[in-house]
C-alpha cells in the first residue's frame, strides 16, 4: 500500500509526520506523493482541506485520515498519543471506508468565455468586491428570488460545522447527499425581500446565482479566495465525486459535534 502525508508545517506536526513515516515504512508501506492509496493529513481541519485539494484529481482511488495537533480537527479523529496505535491499524487491519458528498460550483463567464469547474469539501462563498451582492437565485432553473446582502454561502454536510454553522445554517448529517445556501446578512424590508432561512437541496437539484448589476465577484473554494471578473452565473450542486475517509473504528458524526462544540469527550 501507498500513502502519503499532509502537515500542517509547524514544528509539532512535522515531527509527527517524520514519526509516521518512518513506521509505515518500517512495516513495508510505501511513500508515494503523487499516487497515494491513503493520505495522513496532520494538523487541522485547514490541513485536511488542502490535502483534499492536492488530491482532488484521484478521489476515487485515494482515502484521508486526519490527525489532529491543532484546536479543533472536526475532520481529524486521532490525537497524536494515539500514533503508534494508529500506525498499526493502517499497516495490518483493512479499514472500512465512509464516504462524504462533496459541492461542485461552475462559473460561467459573459463573452462565452472557457467556464472552471471547482469541488468543495466545506463550502463555496460568494462576495461583492464592493458593497451590496445583488444576485437572483434560480432553483432547479426557475427563479426564486432576488437576494441583497453580504453574501452567500453554499456548504456540504461535513462543512455544515464550519462556515455555515456561524451563518445560522443547520447542522447536516453527511450520509444525505444534499447541499445548503445560506444567507449573510440580508437586506429585509418593504422593498426588499428574501426568503431569510437556509434552504436545504437534493442531489437532484441545482442552484444557480445569475449576477443582477456587478459581474465581479469574490468567490471561495473551502480556504481558497479568488476574484472572478464578468461572471455570467454560479451554478451549484451535490457533486458526483466523493471524499472518501478511512475508518479503523466508529466515531459516529454526531459524538463529533458534541465534542468540538458542546464540551470535550466523556463530558
Ligand atoms: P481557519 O480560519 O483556520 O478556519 C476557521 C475554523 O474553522 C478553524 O477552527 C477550523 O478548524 C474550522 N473548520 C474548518 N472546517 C471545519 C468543519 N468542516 N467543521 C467545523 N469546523 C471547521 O481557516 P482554514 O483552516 O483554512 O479553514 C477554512 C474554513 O474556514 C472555510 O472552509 C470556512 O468554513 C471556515 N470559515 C469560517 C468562518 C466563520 O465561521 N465565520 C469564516 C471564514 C471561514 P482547524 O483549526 O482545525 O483548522
Ligand atoms: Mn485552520
Amino acid at each position: 500500500m501507498k500513502f502519503s502525508i499532509t502537515s500542517k508545517g509547524n514544528a509539532q506536526s512535522n515531527a509527527l509526520m517524520h514519526k509516521i513515516r518512518t513506521y509505515l515504512q518500517d512495516f513495508g508501506l510505501t511513500y508515494d506523493e503523487s499516487q497515494p492509496d491513503i493520505v495522513i493529513s496532520v494538523g487541522g481541519d485547514g490541513t485536511l482541506l488542502y490535502a483534499f485539494h492536492r488530491y482532488s484529481s484521484r478521489l476515487d482511488k485515494t482515502a484521508f485520515v486526519g490527525i489532529h495537533t491543532g484546536h479543533l480537527g472536526f475532520y481529524a479523529d486521532w490525537v497524536p498519543d494515539e500514533i503508534e496505535k494508529l500506525v498499526i491499524a493502517i499497516a495490518k487491519t483493512p479499514y472500512q471506508v465512509v464516504e462524504y458528498p462533496t459541492l461542485e460550483v461552475i462559473i460561467r463567464y459573459q463573452h462565452g468565455g472557457k467556464e472552471t469547474r471547482y469541488l468543495a469539501l466545506n463550502e463555496s462563498t460568494v462576495k461583492c468586491v464592493e458593497g451590496t451582492l445583488v444576485m437572483d437565485i434560480e432553483i432547479k432553473g426557475l427563479h426564486f428570488e432576488r437576494f441583497r446582502g453580504d453574501g452567500l454561502c453554499v456548504s456540504t454536510p461535513s462543512g455544515s460545522t464550519a462556515y455555515n454553522k456561524a451563518l445560522g445554517g443547520a447542522i447536516i448529517h453527511p450520509s444525505l447527499q444534499a447541499i445548503q445556501l445560506a444567507e449573510m446578512a440580508s437586506i429585509n424590508n418593504k422593498v426588499f425581500r428574501t426568503i431569510g432561512s437556509p434552504l436545504i437541496l437534493p442531489s437532484h437539484h441545482t442552484c444557480t446565482l445569475k449576477p443582477v448589476r456587478d459581474q465581479d465577484f469574490m468567490i471561495t473554494i473551502d480556504h481558497l479566495t479568488l476574484l472572478h471578473k464578468d461572471v455570467k452565473s454560479i451554478q451549484f450542486r451535490v457533486a458526483n465525486e466523493k471524499i472518501r475517509f478511512a475508518r479503523f473504528r466508529p466515531l459516529p458524526f454526531w459524538t463529533r459535534v458534541h465534542d468540538s462544540f458542546i464540551a470535550d469527550k466523556d463530558q
